[in-house]
């Protein structure tokens, strides 16, 4: 049941000092366990998902899980959204990847994506819906619970199916597939009504019939019981094809009170009864088609189901014609068309705030993303600055005192700048800060993925080698100085040399490893090399 995602995500690793005796450890398995199991229930509307989500967070954050408390709220926003929040919940899950992202969490970052797709699958925006569909898909680790991906591909065909793309049919068959080899009824009785449902949403009742055909014989050989969700798109297919009665016959079992009360807020209930009042009214059954309407109506008053009633106002005026009672029918139809415009314009107003809303989260997060980037960085160069020095230096030195990696932090001074910039100009001078600064960026890329250079101001540097020993160290940092001295400079410079003097701390096999204690060590043997006579690598052992 459970996914085995969490095992092998990067966030898991993180660990409160409540998670750290074994006991934890076995806690911490079985709420994931359980976690894994409200996701692949969160597909379906059913009542204790709420309570047994809150309570799963609650455990996770005081297990300092942060990973699994927010699977949980991501289900708890799921619900949310369900509810008819969906702007909140889009908030909600929108921090949730944020920190998703952050942590590197595969299976939360997939997860937030499903959940966005359906956000803005109903807000509308049937194009972003599909982005975050695709990405949902895409995300999902190998090894993720089959029901989960039978959700994410679902979700995606849906996106496609809505957007009328007939690529979802393909999807449909494999989503079909996939739940027909898990043995999943719930799930074949999804995809094969939401299958039926895009048929008719584009017009392809045929088609539309096919499925739903196929999801009543799955329903009746399970003995499962349609809801009404399902029989209203059954019931639509054939009335679409003119098969009145069949439509009716079809619908029937949806008609007692238990399957009308089935959905939690009633909008599948009326929707259906909406459905059926139509069937019966084109069948000629006027009193019947009645009292099927009025009881959608008090269903929609009670539930505050605004876009139905409306929509019940069109059918009460085809009623009324029916009955050959046109004033009444002209007035209703009145009556109709004013609300519809009041309602579409409402709910363009909602629509838009909800869009905008998440839309100003995601640009926000963006700029703030870009703006820290840029305070890191150094404007004439673009290499790192100090301050990104102050903010990584010390997190790798703990990592090289603890034993786990080696580092070598060199500075490199360029030796007589000042006469390069009082014979050319400052220009020219900066022009060779910015080729010094691509030689060593170049070094460091070679120097592996941890390594990092970084201008400290002026025309001082700093690299930080990450791992490899101190020989190593010593001869990378030669051939940066040969790579200075040996550049071609003379196009900018004339007959002036550009040389550098670097002085090297390293942490293998020492204890003074604290940031400042090897940057003054560092410092320490640039001025030795300055005062051997520049253009030279003073180390550890020089
Ligand atoms: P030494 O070999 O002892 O390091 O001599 P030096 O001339 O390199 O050292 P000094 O510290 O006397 O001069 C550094 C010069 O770097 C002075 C300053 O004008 C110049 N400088 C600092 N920042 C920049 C910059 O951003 N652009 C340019 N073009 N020059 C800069
Ligand atoms: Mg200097
Ligand atoms: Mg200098």
């Amino acid at each position: 049941m459970t996914s085995t995602a969490d095992v092998h995500d990067a966030a898991s690793e993180e660990r409160s000092p409540a998670a750290s005796s074994p006991l934890a450890g076995v806690r911490a398995r079985e709420l994931a366990a359980s976690i894994g199991e409200l996701e692949n229930l969160s597909r379906f509307d059913r009542d204790d998902i709420a309570e047994r989500a809150e309570l799963a967070a609650a455990t996770a954050e005081h297990l300092g899980r942060t990973d699994l408390a927010l699977r949980a709220r991501l289900v708890q926003a799921d619900l949310l959204r369900r509810r008819g929040n969906v702007a909140e919940a889009g908030r909600r899950v929108q921090e949730i990847q944020r920190w998703a992202t952050e942590h590197d969490s595969r299976h939360l970052q997939a997860r937030s994506h499903f959940v966005l797709t359906a956000a803005f699958q109903e807000l509308g925006d049937l194009s972003l819906a599909l982005e975050h569909a695709v990405r949902a898909v895409e995300l999902l680790a190998e090894d993720a619970g089959r029901e989960v991906r039978i959700d994410h591909l679902a979700r995606l065909a849906d996106c496609l199916g809505l957007s009328g793309d007939v690529a979802a049919r393909e999807r449909y068959d494999d989503v079909l597939q996939l739940a027909e080899e898990l043995g999943d009824i719930g799930r074949q009785l999804l995809a094969l009504n939401n299958r039926a449902y895009c048929e008719t949403v584009a017009g392809a009742f045929e088609e539309a019939l096919v499925w739903s055909t196929k999801l009543q014989h799955l329903a009746a050989r399970h003995d499962v019981p349609l809801r009404v969700g399902q029989l209203d798109t059954v019931g639509r297919a054939l009335m679409e094809l003119g098969r009145l009665e069949d439509a009716e016959t079809a619908m029937l079992p949806g008609l007692c009170p238990e399957a009308l009360d089935a959905s939690r807020d009633g909008d599948a209930g009326a929707d259906f009864l909406l459905t059926v009042a139509e069937v019966r009214r084109r069948r000629g059954h006027l009193d019947e088609a009645r009292t099927t309407l009025d009881d959608c109506v008090r269903r929609c008053e009670e539930h505050g189901l605004t876009s139905i009633r409306v929509r019940a106002r069109r059918e009460q005026a085809e009623l009324h014609a029916a009955y050959g009672d046109f004033r009444a029918a002209y007035e209703e139809h009145k009556l109709y068309s004013d609300e519809l415009m009041d309602l579409q314009s409402a709910e363009r107003d909602a629509r838009a705030r909800a869009l905008q809303a998440m839309y100003e989260t995601t640009e926000a997060r963006r700029q703030t993303r870009r703006y820290r980037e840029l305070s890191l960085r150094d404007p004439l160069t673009g290499l790192y600055n100090r301050r990104y020095v102050d903010d990584h230096l010390p997190g790798l030195l703990d990592q090289a005192t603890a034993g786990t990696t080696t580092v070598t932090v060199a500075l490199l001074d360029l030796d007589h700048f000042k006469s390069i910039n009082d014979t050319w100009s400052h220009e020219v001078g900066d022009r060779v800060l910015r080729t010094v600064a691509e030689l060593l960026q170049e070094a460091c890329s070679a120097a592996g993925t941890a390594s990092f250079v970084a201008r400290m101001g002026g025309e001082e540097f700093l690299l930080v080698l990450v791992g490899g020993d101190d020989d190593e160290a010593a001869q990378r940092l030669e051939e940066v100085r040969r790579s200075i001295r040996t550049h071609p400079w003379a196009e900018l410079t004339g007959h002036l040399p550009v040389t550098a003097s670097i002085g090297a701390a390293g942490t293998a096999g020492r204890t003074d490893t604290s940031p400042p204690e090897v940057l003054g060590r560092a410092d320490a043997h640039l001025y030795l090399a300055k005062r051997a006579g520049r253009d030279r690598v003073v180390t550890d052992r020089a």
